[in-house]
């Protein structure tokens, strides 16, 4: 397990997913009905922008760097909800700066959207990572951090009681059978809880290789995908996607108002796509 989150965090794949997560939590807490909110592969919990991880790779000024300090006329409420959830994060460290510093992790982003009662557990696996995600919610009651196999706690804890639920899925993709993994998690997910939102981020590292394989089930879904085109640098990720299973109503609506917003301001060639299938549609096979 070499991945570090640190050297990534606020990139715009993190971009990318945190817009989505940000609405699908919102969304689902529209309900007076209490929440399951699993995060499988949660990462550290908030990052240093200016720490030495992410200021080896820069990867957060062609991110969320860029996009905090773009002009905000016509910016969607999706977006603007998602800036101020990051500005609220660094907000927690003092008076805001000139530029952003510390960028929440989903588990934070997640954290900020639940309402009392709630309930929310976070694995990660890293031994390092896992103890910063500890301290990050030392005391914080609602939220239940696992030094744990993501897969396996997805399989132990679906379905919840509360019989509403999203499930995070966001691996590092260092295994090159992350995919199957990735897709075996959905299927078994949606077998014990058909009824769960589920997204699962992707990379693409190549146009023609197979993106997410998705359950053979029907169901509804979106998928969004985000591509740096001329913008990307030599030999990083230069597209990625997110695949949401039983999204909310209104999700997809906010998604195509806000990502072509937010690819536009990432820079020159940044294209954004959100592609839906309704529930009576099959889903799309591996590689379609
Ligand atoms: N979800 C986080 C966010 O949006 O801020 C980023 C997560 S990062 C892409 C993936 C994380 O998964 C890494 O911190 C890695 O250590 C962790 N990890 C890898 N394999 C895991 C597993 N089987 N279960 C739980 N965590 C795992």
């Amino acid at each position: 397990m070499n991945y570090r989150h640190g050297f990534h965090a606020g990139n715009f794949a993190d971009v990318l997913k945190h817009v989505a997560l940000v609405e699908l939590l919102r969304l689902l807490t529209a309900k007076d009905k209490g929440l399951f909110v699993l995060d499988t592969h949660a990462g550290a919990g908030g990052y240093d922008l200016v720490g030495e991880q992410a200021r080896r790779t820069g990867e957060a000024e062609a991110g969320i760097l860029r996009l905090a300090a773009a002009d905000r006329t016509g910016m969607p409420p999706a977006v603007a909800r998602y800036l101020a959830a990051v500005a609220a994060y660094d907000r927690k460290f003092g008076p805001p700066q000139d530029a952003l510093r510390h960028y929440p992790g989903s588990p934070r982003l997640i954290r900020a959207g639940l309402r009392p009662g709630d309930r929310f557990v976070a694995c990660e696996l890293h031994p390092g990572a896992a103890l910063a995600l500890k301290r990050e919610f030392a005391g914080d009651r609602a939220v239940e951090v696992r030094h744990a196999d993501g897969y396996r706690v997805l399989k132990a804890l679906l379905p919840p009681p509360e019989r509403r639920g999203l499930v995070l899925i966001d691996p590092p993709f260092e295994a090159v059978d992350e995919l199957d993994r990735v897709a075996r998690a959905l299927r078994h997910g949606l077998r014990r809880f058909a009824t769960g939102c589920y997204a699962a981020w992707y990379p693409v590292k190549d146009a023609t290789a197979p993106t997410l394989a998705t359950p053979p089930q029907r169901t509804s879904l979106v998928t969004l995908d985000l591509k740096l085109g001329e913008a990307a640098a030599p030999g990083k990720l230069a597209a990625c996607g997110l695949t949401v299973i039983n999204p909310p109503w209104k999700f997809e609506e906010a998604m195509r108002e806000a990502l072509p917003w937010v690819a536009a301001h990432l820079g020159r060639g940044v294209s954004a796509m959100v592609h839906a299938s309704p529930a009576s549609a099959p889903v799309p096979a591996r590689g379609a």
